[in-house]
C-alpha cells in the first residue's frame, strides 16, 4: 500500500528513515564510493571538500540536457558546488572543484528553489553533482513533494556511487543519469582521482534500474521515470565506451537510454586537457 505523498512506493515513514540513515552518513563518511570515513558534521573534509551544508552555484531552466528532459520548457537544474570526482575534463570545474560562486542553503531553501523551479514551467527538477549531498537533497525533496512537487527529480551523478547510499534514495529520485566515464580503473584513477570505479559503477548502475527500471516518457515525449545513462568517449578510449556500452545491453537492459558524447563535441574547460590525454594514449 503507498502513501499520498509518495503513491506506490515507500510510505512517508519510510521515506524518514531511509533519510534519517542518509544523514547519519554525514559522520562517518561513505556517500559516494570514495568512503572518505570523515565526521562533516564536525568540519571534518574528505576528497569532496563539503562539509554537511549543501551549496547551491545557480538554478534555472536549462536547455542542452537530453531532448526527455530539456523539452520545450527546460529541465529545472540546480548545480550543486563541489563534486565527488575530480575529473581534468569537467566543464564546471570551477564550481565541481572551487566551489566558486556558491551559496549554503538549507534543505528548507533547496525545497523552495524546486518548487519554484516547477512553477517556472520546468519539466523536472535536476540535481547536477547530487550525490556527495544526498541527504541534504533527500529531506529537500521530502519537503518540495509534501509541498506539491509533482515533476520528476533528476539525479545528474557521476557514477562514482555507493550503491547503499543509492537504496535510501529508493522513491525519492525518479530518473538517474549518471555519466558513466569509466571501464578502465587506471584512466578512472589518472584522470578522475577515483579508485575503482567500475565496480562502484556498475553496482550502483543495478541498484538504480531496480528501482526506477528503463526511461519511460509520456505523450509528449518527456521523461517520466527511468535510467538516462551518460558516456563521454575520450580521445583513445574507444574501447572504455565498448566495454560500457556492452555492459549496459548484457547486464542491465537492452533497452538501456544511452546518450553516447564524443569529447569533441565539448567546449570550454574540457579543450583545456585534450592535450594530456592524447598525449598520453596516443
Ligand atoms: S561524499 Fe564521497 S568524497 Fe565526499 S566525504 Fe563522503 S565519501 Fe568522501
Amino acid at each position: 500500500m503507498g502513501d499520498p505523498v509518495t503513491g506506490n512506493g515507500p510510505t512517508r515513514p519510510q521515506l524518514e528513515r531511509q533519510i534519517d540513515r542518509l544523514e547519519k552518513r554525514y559522520e562517518e563518511c561513505d556517500l559516494c564510493a570514495h568512503e572518505c570515513d570523515v565526521d562533516r558534521t564536525s568540519g571534518e573534509l574528505g576528497l569532496c571538500r563539503e562539509d554537511d551544508t549543501a551549496s547551491v552555484g545557480s538554478h534555472g531552466p536549462h536547455f542542452g540536457e537530453e531532448p526527455p528532459l530539456s523539452g520545450t520548457a527546460g529541465s529545472g537544474t540546480v548545480f550543486l558546488g563541489s563534486c565527488n570526482l575530480g575529473c581534468v575534463f569537467c566543464q564546471n570545474w570551477q564550481l565541481s572543484q572551487h566551489a566558486r560562486g556558491t551559496t549554503d542553503r538549507t534543505p528548507r531553501e533547496i525545497a523552495d528553489i524546486a518548487l519554484d523551479l516547477e512553477a517556472q514551467g520546468c519539466h523536472n527538477v535536476n540535481f547536477v553533482s547530487p550525490t556527495h549531498v544526498a541527504p541534504s537533497l533527500a529531506r529537500a525533496v521530502l519537503l518540495a513533494r509534501e509541498e506539491g512537487l509533482s515533476v520528476p527529480v533528476v539525479w545528474n551523478c557521476g557514477g562514482f556511487e555507493n550503491e547503499t547510499a543509492i537504496r535510501d534514495l529508493d522513491g525519492l529520485v525518479d530518473i538517474y543519469m549518471p555519466d558513466v566515464k569509466w571501464a578502465d580503473d587506471e584512466a578512472a584513477r589518472n584522470y578522475s582521482k577515483a579508485s575503482g570505479y567500475w565496480d562502484a559503477a556498475r553496482s550502483s548502475l543495478r541498484e538504480m534500474h531496480r528501482q526506477v527500471g528503463d526511461l519511460r516518457t509520456d505523450a509528449d515525449g518527456l521523461a517520466t521515470q527511468g535510467l538516462l545513462v551518460r558516456h563521454l568517449v575520450m580521445p583513445g578510449f574507444v574501447e572504455n565506451a565498448k566495454q560500457i556500452v556492452d555492459f549496459l545491453v548484457d547486464e542491465i537492459s537492452p533497452d538501456t537510454y544511452c546518450n553516447v558524447v564524443t569529447f569533441s563535441a565539448l567546449k570550454g574547460g574540457a579543450c583545456r586537457w585534450a592535450p594530456v590525454l592524447t598525449t598520453k594514449r596516443w
